[in-house]
C-alpha cells in the first residue's frame, strides 16, 4: 500500500470468487473490511471453471496459487472438432511459454481455498443477509440495507460481488446492457479416474452451432482424492423443460452417438439432477465505479462463459480495485483511476464474447458454416494463432494491446515482452 493512502471500513457483497479475493487484499492492505453473503452458510455453485495465467497470477499475489494447482488439474490445449471431424480450434498454452497452462478446477475447490483465506484472515462475514439497497449519505458515505429491513453501515466503500443478478446493482448502477442469450448449459461433474480421457485438455463437440459438447478436466473435489471431468451440453434455454421431460436415457443416446468416449461419463448421471442447466446472459455497465459503490465479477460484467474468462475478470477486477485504492489518496480518484485501469480489458472481453457465441451457440447455419470453413485454418496462421492463444489466456486489452500476468507475479510468465520486444 502507499504510504498516501487512508484506510476505509469497506463492505462487500458476495462471497464468490470476486468478493472473497477483494476482501482478502483490502484487509491486507489494513482496511476495516466487512463481507455480507446471502447463504446462511456460504457455498459455491455450479461445477468447473478454467483458471486462465491471468486469474492465476492473481491467485499468486494472495499467496493462493499453489494450493489451488494441487487441487485442480493443469490445461495445456483446447481442442475442438465438429461431430463430422473438422477441426475447429487446436490451440497450446505453450505457444506463449513452454511453462504456460490454464487450471480447470471444481468449484467447490477454488471456493475452499478462497474462503478459507478469509476465515484465515480473520475477515468478519454476515451470512444469511440478502442485500438489496444501497444508500449514499451527505458525508459521502453510504449504508447497505438487507431484505428483512436491517441496516449496516455507514462504509466509506461498499463494493458490490453478487453476481449477475445482484440486487443492488438493480437499484444502483448506470446499466448498458442486461440481455439473456437464448441458450445456456447443461453442466455436471464426472469422475474421470487417474484424469484418463481429459488430461491436458478442454475438448469440444459440436454439431452445427445447435449441439456444442464439452469436457474440462478440473482434478480434485476437497477432501477427495478422484480426478473429475466438468462435462457440458448445450440448450437452449426454453427447451430446458422439454429436456427434463424426455428423460436422461434418450439424451444419453444422442452424446454418445456425438461422442463415443462420452459413455463412460453419461452412464455416470442418473437423474436429471446430477446436472444444473446454467443460463448465460450478457451484462455490461457504463462505468463500474462511483459515489462509493463499485461493482466487480458478474456483477459488473457478466457474459457467456465461451471464453472461459468470468472468474478470471473478477479477480483482477479485485486485485485492481485494491492497487488503485492503494495508490490514491481520495477514494473518488481511484475509483476513476479503477474505471479507467479496468476498461480495455473488460471490455474487449465482453466484445469478444458477444462476437464469438453465435459461432458456437446460436440457431444459424450460417455462423457454422463460417466457422467450420475459417477457424481450423486461422488456427493455423501464426500471427491470429498466437493472438487466439492470448485471448484465451485472459491477456488481450484490446485488438493490438495485451497485459501481462508476470506484471502480477513472475511464475505466471508468458513470453509475450521477448517476442514484442
Ligand atoms: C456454466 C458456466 C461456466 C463457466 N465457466 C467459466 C470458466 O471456465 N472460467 C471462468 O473464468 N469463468 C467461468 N464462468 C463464469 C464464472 O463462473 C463467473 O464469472 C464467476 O463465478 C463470477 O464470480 P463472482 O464472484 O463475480 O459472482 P458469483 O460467483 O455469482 O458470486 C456471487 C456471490 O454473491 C452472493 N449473493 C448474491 N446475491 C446476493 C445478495 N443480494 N446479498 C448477499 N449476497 C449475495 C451469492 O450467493 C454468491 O456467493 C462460467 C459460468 C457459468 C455459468
Amino acid at each position: 500500500m502507499s504510504l498516501a493512502s487512508r484506510l476505509h471500513r469497506i463492505a462487500v457483497v458476495g462471497c464468490g470468487s470476486s468478493g472473497l479475493a477483494v476482501a482478502a487484499f483490502l484487509h491486507q492492505a489494513g482496511h476495516e473490511v466487512t463481507l455480507f453473503e446471502r447463504f446462511t452458510t456460504p457455498q459455491p455453485l455450479g461445477a468447473g471453471l478454467l483458471l486462465q495465467p491471468t486469474g492465476l497470477a492473481v491467485l499468486a499475489r494472495l499467496g493462493l496459487d499453489r494450493a489451488i494447482c494441487e487441487r485442480g488439474a493443469p490445461i495445456r490445449n483446447l481442442y475442438g472438432q465438429t461431430h463430422k471431424g473438422t477441426v475447429i480450434f487446436d490451440l497450446s498454452y505453450r505457444l506463449l511459454h513452454p511453462d504456460l497452462f490454464g487450471l480447470g478446477v471444481h468449484r467447490a475447490s477454488l471456493f475452499d481455498v478462497l474462503y478459507q483465506n478469509v476465515v484465515r484472515l480473520g475477515i468478519p462475514i454476515h451470512s444469511g443477509h440478502t442485500m438489496i439497497t444501497t444508500r449514499l449519505h451527505a458525508d459521502k458515505t453510504r449504508s447497505l440495507s438487507n431484505d428483512a429491513g436491517e441496516d449496516f453501515g455507514p462504509f466509506d466503500l461498499v463494493i458490490d460481488a453478487s453476481g449477475r443478478h445482484s440486487k443492488l446493482c438493480e437499484s444502483a448502477a448506470d446499466v448498458r446492457k442486461d440481455t439473456p442469450y437464448p441458450y445456456g448449459a447443461l453442466w455436471g461433474v464426472c469422475r474421470d479416474p487417474g484424469q484418463a480421457f481429459a488430461r491436458d485438455y478442454l475438448l469440444q463437440r459440436y454439431e452445427a452451432a445447435r449441439v456444442m459438447i464439452g469436457t474440462l478436466a478440473i482434478g480434485k473435489k476437497p477432501g477427495g482424492t478422484d480426478d473429475h471431468v466438468a462435462f457440458f451440453w448445450s440448450l437452449r434455454t426454453r427447451d430446458y423443460q422439454d429436456w427434463q421431460a424426455q428423460g436422461l436415457e434418450a439424451w444419453k443416446d444422442r452424446v454418445i452417438r456425438y461422442w463415443p468416449e462420452m459413455a463412460p461419463f453419461v452412464a455416470q448421471l442418473e437423474r436429471p439432477e446430477d446436472l444444473t442447466f446454467a443460463e448465460y446472459g450478457d451484462k455490461s455497465l457504463h462505468r463500474w465505479a462511483r459515489d462509493g459503490l463499485v461493482f466487480i465479477g458478474d456483477a459488473g460484467h457478466a457474459m457467456s462463459p465461451q471464453l472461459g474468462q468470468g472468474a478470471n475478470l473478477g479477480l483482477i477486477d479485485a486485485w485492481t480495485l485494491a492497487q488503485t485504492i492503494g495508490s490514491h489518496t481520495d477514494l473518488p480518484e481511484a475509483l476513476d483511476a479503477y474505471n479507467r485501469a479496468r476498461l480495455g480489458h473488460l471490455r474487449f472481453y465482453q466484445t469478444a464474447s458477444q462476437w464469438l457465441t453465435p459461432f458456437f451457440q446460436s440457431d444459424s447455419t450460417l455462423a457454422a458454416m463460417v466457422r467450420d470453413l475459417l477457424f481450423g485454418p486461422m488456427c493455423k496462421m501464426p500471427y491470429l494463432r498466437s493472438e487466439m492463444v492470448r485471448t484465451l489466456a485472459g491477456m488481450k486489452t484490446g485488438l493490438f494491446s495485451q497485459l501481462e500476468p508476470a506484471d502480477w507475479h513472475p511464475r505466471h510468465q508468458t513470453n509475450s515482452r521477448i517476442e514484442t520486444s
